[in-house]
């Protein structure tokens, strides 16, 4: 251990601060356990936090997140660090493991930033908003959204020219370019891992056109556009700032295609897509919906009822496979299918293409485990060991899996996962009394 390095004890760490790794916390601090929860980006929440609302009920994401995110990050039982990552984890014996966690600079004091934004304000650097999915910009020192928790600034300081300007406003002097990487030695008792999943990178299928044509989108951007914290007041075309009147989206996007190294079903495509379509029809109620499928999986609870409203709202449904897509001189694109129950190749014309992404394993955290190996499933996802009886096991005793961290799944099926992985965690921690 190095001589800076400082020591810290908890019952347990979460890795990852999703819905999934929040809902372990959350039940865990509750026991009266306490936790330590790393997640790597600068706010807790995951993907939820930026949807839009929420299938099947159409509830609005941010107003189920949040109160939740505020009793995570408020729980007395509960420590966050956020911009952190989980190293050299070693299993010493049952019920003790020791991790490096490493918390990286922000550059700004948390407690004291205000979230005053004036730092934004005089910072006269610009680049793409990661949290915005690329649709809009941001200041290289920024809150990283409106509803982030923390909603204190960070500093990013790749692209900071160290100009000044943020410290010279700041009211509560609390931009701090002394800060450096701090390295904890953690003790804990059990791990949860519900490090979430990535998304599919559509510049992987360049027939799409996907970062050539500025109208061809991913789900992800739409459901920012869709959002109450959206960057545009409406729905816009990336090209031209146009409103779209005629939307198309192509299902099964780096899904189920073995070419591309996924063959899986990644679960929720269809019905975040059908989502967006009804709300597309509520936003842009003179626009026509059209969605490309191979086979829609409507399995869950009150899904297909779901699907035959998309139907009755007047969105179309064409079983096809999209094979390439064109740009033409005014932006819209032309989509070249199958249509399959024609059984013929056929062209349609769109103003606006969405890509319907899949969901890919968030690979690297096994790696950090140092002298027990966490296994990985076929697909890359955590290995579930006993996944019938005991869902949450992983091939580490003492290490539970919660959420897409084992798998695609929607929100409901991740705050379960949350849930049992809590339990079985609960149940190995009060082995170690008997
Ligand atoms: C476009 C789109 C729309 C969707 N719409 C819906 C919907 O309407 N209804 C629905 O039920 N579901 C929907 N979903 C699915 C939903 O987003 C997921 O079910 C849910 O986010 C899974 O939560 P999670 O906690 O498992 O993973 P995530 O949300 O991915 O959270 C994982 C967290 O772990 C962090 N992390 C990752 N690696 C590390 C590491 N090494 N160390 C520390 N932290 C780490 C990540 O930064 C993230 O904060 C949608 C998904 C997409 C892509
Ligand atoms: S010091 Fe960096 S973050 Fe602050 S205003 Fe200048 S460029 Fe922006
Ligand atoms: S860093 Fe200072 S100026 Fe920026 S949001 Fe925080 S308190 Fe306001």
């Amino acid at each position: 251990m190095s001589e800076q390095m400082k020591s810290l004890e908890f019952d347990v760490l979460v890795i990852g601060g999703g819905i999934a790794g929040g809902e372990a916390a959350l039940n865990l601090a509750n026991l009266n356990y306490k936790v330590l929860l790393v997640e790597k980006e600068l706010s807790i929440g995951g993907k939820m936090i930026m949807l839009s609302k929420v299938f099947p009920t159409l509830d609005c994401a941010a107003c189920i997140t949040t109160p939740k995110i505020s009793e995570i990050a408020r729980h007395p039982n509960i420590t966050i660090f956020t911009g952190a990552e989980t190293r050299k984890i070693t299993k010493i014996e049952e019920h003790h493991f020791e991790a490096i966690v490493l918390q990286k600079p922000r550059y700004v004091n948390v407690t004291d930033c205000t979230g005053c934004q004036l730092c934004e304000q005089a910072c006269p650097v610009s680049v793409s908003d990661q949290y915005q999915y690329g649709l809009v910009g941001r200041k290289a020192v920024y809150i990283p959204f409106s509803i982030a928790s923390p909603r204190a600034a960070a500093i990013d300081i790749e692209n900071c020219t160290l100009c000044g300007a943020c410290e010279r406003v700041c009211p509560t002097q609390c931009i701090d370019f002394t800060q450096t990487e701090e390295e904890f030695l953690v003790t804990i008792k059990s791990i949860v891992v519900a490090t979430g999943f990535d998304l599919f990178d559509p510049l992987k299928i360049p027939r799409y056109g996907y970062g050539t044509f500025k109208n061809v989108i991913t789900s992800m951007q739409m459901e920012r556009q869709l959002a109450p914290t959206r960057p545009y007041n409406t729905i816009l075309r990336p090209g031209d700032g146009k409103m779209p009147d005629n939307i198309a989206y192509v299902l099964c996007t780096g899904s189920r295609d073995k070419s591309l190294g996924n063959p899986i079903c990644s679960q929720i495509c269809c019905m975040y897509s059908v989502k967006q379509a009804q709300l597309l029809m509520g936003a842009l109620p003179m626009a026509d919906i059209t969605i490309y499928y191979l086979h829609i999986r409507a399995f869950g609870k009150g899904f297909n009822e779901f699907y035959a409203q998309a139907q009755d709202m007047g969105v179309e449904f064409v079983k096809g496979k999209v094979g390439k897509i064109t740009e033409k001189e005014n932006g819209n694109l032309i989509l070249r299918y199958e249509d399959i129950e024609q059984g013929k190749v056929q062209e349609a014309e769109h103003d606006m293409v969405v890509l319907s992404v899949g969901v890919l394993p968030n690979q690297g955290i096994s790696d950090a485990f140092e002298n027990k190996k966490l296994e990985l499933d076929p697909f890359n996802f955590i290995n579930q060991a006993d996944i019938l009886a005991s869902p949450a096991k992983t091939s580490i005793d003492g290490v539970f899996v919660a959420g897409t961290a084992s798998g695609p799944m929607d929100i409901p099926d991740s705050i379960l996962s949350g849930g049992a992985a809590s339990a079985e965690t609960t149940s190995y921690l009060r082995r170690a009394l008997l």
